[in-house]
């Protein structure tokens, strides 16, 4: 019997890439291996030198389908077999295992807005819903729009044996939010893409779109982040974690600027200070302070150990890229110290 693959990557649309995916069938006990694609056709690779190749990396079952059949997230390489441009994962991998030592542990809240119409959803054809208040952690018909999806989408990413730890409905009315971790860099960033495509795949079911639009309404109205959670062995410790964690924000601090560049498109739009922000143009840490660049939970504070929250990420951000930063910016911090 054939089973099917659905092979997902990451593409190259500027300024945000989207995922793509196709189905390869296999036969019975064959594995999946390298395939390719047209680049030219999603904005990574020029017409006249247009193949791209597909290296499985991660493939769990696919829980939509069923069965035998599988999801394969797969990295983009040349056809010399060296990592695509698009291709921000291999870096990851590098900074990992070059810190390898410190255990790096990430947990990422991915929050994202359901448009219906181009709008989000739960807003009226015409002026705004009831302003924010309501909609946080809400329940009721004028309150939760688009729950049936967000509990299709966290029981597919169980059955696909994700990390996934919860989900909330979010400040701004038709936004939502899911947790996956914590894991170790990559494969929270694997995680997270599969968790993405699973979302998007399964709106299609009910004529939503999902939105990882870091500010999607301008005014009095939440934009969607992506914080990261981030500890090492040394934070997880009793024994000096906390000033490990410490140490973690200041070294972020000393390099606010890089981090910050990278932490998806929009971030200027979205990091005002406002809207349990932080500016773009300051950082700051500070225990339970949703007004901070970094956040350190209060139970850590009082257990002395456990991780930061750097809040600054965007919901369009590149996890890779977000978690690489991250390992070289703490980690190269504390091994230089030291
Ligand atoms: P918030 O209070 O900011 O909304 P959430 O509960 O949404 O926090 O997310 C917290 C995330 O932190 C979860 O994904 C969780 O798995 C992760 N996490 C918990 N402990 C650690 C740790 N020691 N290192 C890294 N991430 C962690
Ligand atoms: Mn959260
Ligand atoms: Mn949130
Ligand atoms: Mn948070």
């Amino acid at each position: 019997m054939l089973y099917r693959a659905m092979y997902i990557w990451v593409d190259g649309t500027p300024p945000t890439p989207m995922l793509r995916s196709k189905t390869q069938m296999l036969e019975e006990g064959q594995e999946p291996g390298i395939w390719g694609f047209d680049g030219s056709s999603t904005m990574q690779a020029p017409g006249d030198d247009s193949d791209v190749v597909l290296n499985p990396v991660k493939v769990v079952p696919d829980p939509i389908r069923g069965g035998n059949d599988i999801l394969v997230l797969s990295e983009c390489m040349t056809t010399d077999m060296e990592p695509h441009h698009t291709n921000h994962r291999a870096a990851c991998v590098a900074a990992e295992e070059k810190y390898a030592d410190f255990e790096s542990w990430f947990g990422m809240e991915q929050e994202y807005t359901f448009l219906h119409d181009g709008y989000p959803h739960g807003f009226p054809k015409t002026g705004y819903p009831r302003p924010q208040g309501p909609y946080y952690c809400g329940v009721g018909t004028d309150r939760a729009f688009g729950r049936d999806v967000v509990d299709a989408h966290s029981q597919a990413c169980i059955d696909a044996g994700l990390a996934i730890s919860g989900t909330n409905a979010e400040v701004m009315c038709g936004q939502w939010e899911y947790q996956i971790g914590p894991r170790g860099a990559v494969e929270t960033a694997d995680q997270l893409i599969i968790a993405r495509w699973l979302l998007e795949r399964i709106a299609e079911d009910y004529g939503l779109t999902v939105s990882l639009d870091a500010k999607p309404m301008k005014g009095d109205w939440n934009g969607a982040g992506c914080h990261t959670n981030f500890s090492t062995r040394q934070m997880r410790d009793p024994n000096g974690g906390y000033d490990a964690i410490i140490a973690g924000c200041e070294a972020l601090g000393a390099n606010k600027d890089i981090h910050v560049a990278n932490y998806g498109h929009g971030i200027e739009d979205r990091l005002t200070g406002h809207h349990e922000t932080q500016s773009y143009k300051t950082f700051s840490y500070g225990i339970s302070d949703r007004g901070a660049s970094v956040r350190i939970p209060w139970q850590v504070e009082r257990d002395g150990m456990g991780y930061l929250e750097d809040r600054r990420p965007n919901a369009n951000c590149d996890p890779y890229v977000v978690n690489r930063l991250i390992v070289e910016t703490i980690c190269g911090a504390a091994s230089s110290a030291s």
